[in-house]
């Protein structure tokens, strides 16, 4: 696994590769507490944090890259439109960076609450991705790709979303308005 310091290097090069050195300085570092996602941003700090699990990239060293770009997309569209979201402008940059899913995949690393978890369902063939608030019970195929009901030829993906964004402290939602 790389040290935090190589993890910064790491940083710099993608930044300069694929962003032409616009992401805002981040301090990035391993968080030993995380056992249920691979990735967290904090916006709320200067400069902006990002932690990465050590546990989740000690068995996984080869997704440790994917997860630092993905989290680098969220410091870099925050700070030029303060988005936090996986829209289209998310997904674009995405794309420009040789990501294919929005979403991690966390292998058997197992989530301590999975009632508060999401699920992802997602077609291979057409790259439908569909967001879900529980596992689904039964076998699914792709909706857009299976013409007539349940086609085992079409089967949806099961991913767990493992990445947690922190927004800052909570604020009275009257509050929250009148800053828009
Ligand atoms: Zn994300
Ligand atoms: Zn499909």
């Amino acid at each position: 696994m790389p040290t935090e310091t190589e993890l910064q290097l790491l940083f710099a090069e993608l930044n300069n590769f694929y962003f032409n050195g616009e992401t805002p300085v981040c301090r990035i570092r391993y968080n030993a507490r995380f056992s249920n996602s691979a990735g967290r941003i904090t916006y709320s700090t200067r400069p902006v944090l990002i932690e990465l699990s050590a546990k989740h990239f000690r068995d996984h060293p080869e997704a440790l890259r994917e997860t630092l770009l993905h989290e680098m997309i969220h410091a870099w569209l925050y700070n030029r439109t303060g988005d936090t979201g996986h829209g289209a402008d998310f997904r674009k940059k995405m794309a420009e960076c040789g990501l294919t899913s929005i979403y991690h995949d966390l292998g058997n690393v197992k989530p301590f609450n999975e009632s508060a978890k999401r699920y992802i369902l997602r077609c291979e063939h057409c790259a439908l991705e569909i967001l879900r608030r529980r596992l689904p019970r039964a076998a699914m195929s792709c909706g857009r790709c299976s013409k007539q009901g349940y086609d085992p030829r079409f089967p949806l993906t099961l991913l767990e979303v493992t990445e947690t964004r922190e927004l800052g402290v909570t604020v009275p939602r009257a509050a929250f308005k009148s800053q828009r």
